[in-house]
């Protein structure tokens, strides 16, 4: 499931998946790749803080709209 924080429909928003490691807590977040879901294990990935393999685990999935170019303060 992705929530998306809706604003304008023009911009397509990036997809992140965030990962947390179940042996140390660390959290990395990376594109959205296909076939990704909240509580999704892959036995591929491996911890970059502590070195544990199969631990990462898909914590939260959301969509980030880019910074607006036009949203610029100054005149
Ligand atoms: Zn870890």
């Amino acid at each position: 499931m992705v929530i998306l924080f809706g604003k304008k429909k023009e911009t397509v928003p990036a997809i992140y998946t965030v990962e947390t490691c179940t042996a140390c807590g660390d959290k990395v977040r990376r594109v959205f790749e296909e076939g990704d879901y909240v509580f999704l294990s892959k036995g591929e990935s491996l911890c970059k803080n502590c070195g544990s393999s199969s631990t990462m685990m898909v914590s939260a999935i959301y969509g980030e709209y880019p910074p607006e170019k036009n949203a610029a303060p100054s005149t």
